[in-house]
Order: C-alpha cells, then structure tokens, then sequence
C-alpha cells in the first residue's frame, strides 16, 4: 500500500519505520528538517516511566517499553537510559499515595525512602523534612533526538521516503486515494495518510475544531559545583518528579553539560508558527528555586535553556482515531507533555488502525 505520514516527530518517525518495515511503500512529510527544534521531540531527553496514578499509563509503558528496546536492538546505539525514577513529596501527598496504590494493583515493586536514606543512595537529591521518596527502578529516560533520527534512518533503510521542508498544505479524500497537497502545489496520491503533525494538527485539520491546545514549555540546563559532578551521574542519580508541584529533572551523563530542570505545568498558549519567546529570567525563577531546595550543588547559572511545544488534549489525554468518516486517514496527537514515552506505541497502534 502507498502511505503517507505527515509529520515527522516522534511518532511519525515511528510510523514510518513500522510502515517500511511492513513493506508498505511509506513517504514521510516534515515540512521542516529532520531533527528541528520548533516542535515537541527535540532534546537530549525524555522520561519514561511506569509510575503513573492511573494504572492505564502503567500498562500502556510496558507495551511501550517493549517496542523502545526493540528500536535500540535495531539502531544498535543506546537510546534507552534507565536510571529509575524517584518521586517527590509530602508524607501524605495525594498524588503519592494514588502512584503507590497503581503500582500495587499492577505488581510493580517501588521503595519508599527517608531523607537519610535517599542522601546515603542517591546523594545528589535533598528532601524536606516532612516528605519521603517512591523510587521505582524500571524508569528513566529514552534519549529523544536520537530515537527520531534512529526512527528517520532505519525507516529509509527499510525503504521509506523522506521528504524534508515540504509542508503538507491540503489533505482531499477522493473514492480513488486520498490526495496530498504540498504548498509548493505538487499532489500525490496516496492509499492511506497518517496525521502525525504534532502542535499544527488543528491547522492541518481546521474544520474538526479538535479540542487541542498549544502551548510554549521550557526548561533549562543548570552549572554543577566543581567536583560534583561524579553524583549527578545515571548511575548515582535517577529521573526525579516532584509529585503535585510537578518541577522534574534529569541525571547529567555528559552529553550535555549541567544538569537538566524544568516544569511540567502549561505555558502560555503559542501558535506554533508564531516566533516562540526566548527562555527568560521569569522563565528560569521557579526552576532555580527547585533547585535550592532539591539540587544544593547545581548552581543557578544557566548553561543553556530550550523552549518546546506542548499539544494539549483534555485530561492530558492523547489522540489517535479515524479522521471522521474518513477511515483513510487517521490522526495522532500523542503529547500532553507526556506522550513521548508511549509516542512508538501510538504509532504502533495507529498503523495496525490505518492498515486494517
Ligand atoms: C519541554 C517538554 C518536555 C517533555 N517531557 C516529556 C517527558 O519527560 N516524557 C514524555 O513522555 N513526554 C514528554 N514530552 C512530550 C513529548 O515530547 C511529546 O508528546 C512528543 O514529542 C510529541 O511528538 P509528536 O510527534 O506528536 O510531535 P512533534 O515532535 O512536534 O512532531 C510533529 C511534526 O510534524 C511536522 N509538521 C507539522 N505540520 C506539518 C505539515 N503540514 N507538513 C509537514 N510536516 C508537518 C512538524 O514540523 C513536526 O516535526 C515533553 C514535551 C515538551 C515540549
């Protein structure tokens, strides 16, 4: 089957692959370059994680988990850092409890820790007085720029086409192929046409009034005290979320320097093709105040800060569905600041839908 994917992020750099790997005769769309940074999957990280309050999530991350390692397996590169994850919080914190309760129910070992016992394991991390840790081992985080690449490259290896700076104007289901506009005016047929256009859906699709909302994240990389850095290291450090204030932060594995923080909470709605607001002083305040209370040998110094974009569906929920009375053309929405981890199982599922 000729199939189309528009939009070549994370999940339509894993269409794609899936789709060639089928022998399907693929062509991927990405109105930019491969590896730009003006949508949602650029970066050197991304958590994943099992804990989540609604065991769904949990299930949904083994599935995930499987098809990560076996993309590693396939790009013969580590894409996949599981350095475990720590939660955050208050002795009764709500959200907390709630992880806690999912794991139970889903048989998944975690470990509450004190502060002493969190200092002796992991010395880089502080909690307060009044909190306690959850930590559960099978987390961490999937290195995000390079699975896109790995998905693009493996993707053209098994056959596929990549056409870079062509923006996809106009989608015209027709009874003989659904044909694609480009806004050079070029138009191709195609048997199939899987959305996967990230932030611009709503503009790709203006007629569905779909209930996505755009808007501008950031985070940034901060300086570590001189000879510090040995316990900021994935081995000493896992992936930590603070529950309920949600500010989250990563290891620091040399890749890139510093230490990486930032808040998981909605920014300010952005047009994706509209300039995005550089990284600010507003922007950094409440990410060097988690550090003083969390990181004391990070250091404020910022050495670098990134904006991205977040789509956001209702209850941080993703999209993936038929386009209405249309079951040629499906569409997947796979952010929610969350969606990166389940990102190659969305992509999963929606080609077994779109192939059917
Ligand atoms: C700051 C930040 C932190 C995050 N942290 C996490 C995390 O820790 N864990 C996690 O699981 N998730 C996280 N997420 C969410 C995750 O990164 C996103 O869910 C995921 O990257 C979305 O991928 P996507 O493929 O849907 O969108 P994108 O990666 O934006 O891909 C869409 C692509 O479509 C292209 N495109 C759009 N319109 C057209 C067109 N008309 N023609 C051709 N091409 C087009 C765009 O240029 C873009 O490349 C985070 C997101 C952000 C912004």
């Amino acid at each position: 089957m000729r199939v189309a994917v528009v939009g070549l992020g994370a999940v339509g750099s894993a269409a794609l692959r899936f789709l060639a790997q089928q022998g399907h005769e693929a062509v991927g769309y990405e109105q930019f370059e491969r590896g730009h940074t003006r949508g949602s999957s650029h970066g050197e990280s991304r958590i994943y994680r099992l804990t989540y309050a609604d065991p769904h999530y949990t299930r949904m991350m083994r599935e995930a988990f499987r098809l990560w390692q076996a993309l590693q397996a396939e790009a013969g590169e580590p894409l996949i850092a599981p350095c475990g994850v720590l939660w955050l919080g208050d002795a009764d914190d709500p959200e907390l409890r709630a992880i806690a309760a999912a794991l139970q129910s889903e048989q998944v070992a975690f470990e509450w820790l004190t502060g002493a016992e969190l200092t002796a394991r992991f010395p880089a991390i502080r909690l307060e007085l009044h909190e306690r840790a959850l930590f559960q081992p099978e987390g961490g985080f999937l290195r995000a720029s390079a699975c896109v690449r790995a998905n693009l490259r493996l993707a053209q290896a098994h056959g596929a086409t990549l056409c870079e700076q062509t923006r996809v104007a106009h989608i015209d289901p027709q009874p003989g192929g659904v044909w694609l506009e480009t806004d050079s005016g070029a138009r191709e047929r195609f048997d199939r046409v899987l959305l996967t256009a990230g932030a611009w859906l709503p503009k790709l699709l203006p007629r569905l009034n779909l209930p996505l909302t755009v808007t501008r994240q950031t985070y940034a990389y901060f300086a570590l005290r001189a000879g510090a850095e040995p316990a900021f290291a994935p081995e000493r450090m896992p992936v930590w979320i603070e529950a309920t204030r949600h500010f989250y932060g990563f290891p620091s594995d040399g890749r890139q320097a510093g230490v990486k923080v930032a808040w998981h909470r909605l920014g300010a709605v952005q047009d994706p093709d509209a300039p995005v607001r550089p990284v600010d002083d507003d922007d950094l305040a409440p990410l060097r105040e988690c550090l003083a209370r969390r990181l004391p040998d990070a250091l404020p110094d910022a050495l670098a800060t990134a904006t991205c974009l977040y789509t956001n569906a209702p209850d941080e929920r993703f999209l993936l569905q038929p386009m209405p009375n249309e079951p040629r053309v499906w569409l997947v929405s796979a952010c929610s600041g969350h969606g990166f981890k389940f990102s190659i199982l969305n992509a999963w599922r929606a080609v077994q839908g779109l192939i059917a």
